[in-house]
């Protein structure tokens, strides 16, 4: 889920697009152009888009934690339970994001976790931040992107994407650079 989203705010649309454009898209193309600015954001900044994202979610499996009977409790808990693990993840995603972009002073248990690949490693996300910013946009665990390209995944769906609209994946990006040529 990380890698579609931040997929979809790499390769499609326009900074200049009304109200998305500058909210959503810009921070996306930003960090390629400043890729260490991220490190220099406080808690607030890094993760509070993604807390707020998870509230909804997580509000109304409280209400349906202190309204449903314990059957139906049992019955849906897989569900639940689910669904609270991906909010934890998705709330994490930006700071685990951070962590992949700071080479100075983590924790030795945050650079054990990306050591063990269980959440984004470094050198992993390096990959990423080579122009044009076309693979491994998995940004949580990072566990998809080698099995994505591996299958061809990003390219085949922006296939399937300018074949359906005609639009062309990067398009703007390409734009900035003949500007600056
Ligand atoms: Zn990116
Ligand atoms: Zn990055």
């Amino acid at each position: 889920m990380s890698g579609l989203v931040h997929w979809a705010a790499d390769s499609w649309g326009s900074v200049d697009l009304w109200i998305f454009g500058k909210a959503f898209i810009r921070p996306f193309r930003e960090h390629h152009i400043d890729p260490t600015a991220i490190t220099r954001h406080d808690f607030i900044e890094t993760n509070g888009d993604n807390f707020a994202l998870t509230i909804p979610s997580l509000l109304l499996s409280s209400y349906r934690f202190s309204t449903y009977d314990e059957q139906l409790i049992e019955q849906t808990y897989n569900w639940e339970m689910f669904i609270f693990l991906l909010s934890l993840f998705i709330s994490f995603t930006n700071q685990i994001h951070k962590w992949s972009h700071t080479y100075f002073g983590l924790p030795w248990y945050i650079t054990a976790l990306q050591n063990m690949h269980i959440i984004l490693p470094r050198k992993h996300h390096r990959i990423h931040h080579i122009s044009p910013h076309e693979s491994y946009f998995c940004i949580t665990t990072g566990w998809l992107n080698y099995p994505l390209e591996y299958i061809n995944f990003w390219p085949h769906l922006e296939s399937i994407i300018t074949w359906c609209t005609g639009a062309q994946p990067r398009s703007d990006d390409l734009a900035w650079a003949k500007k600056i040529n």
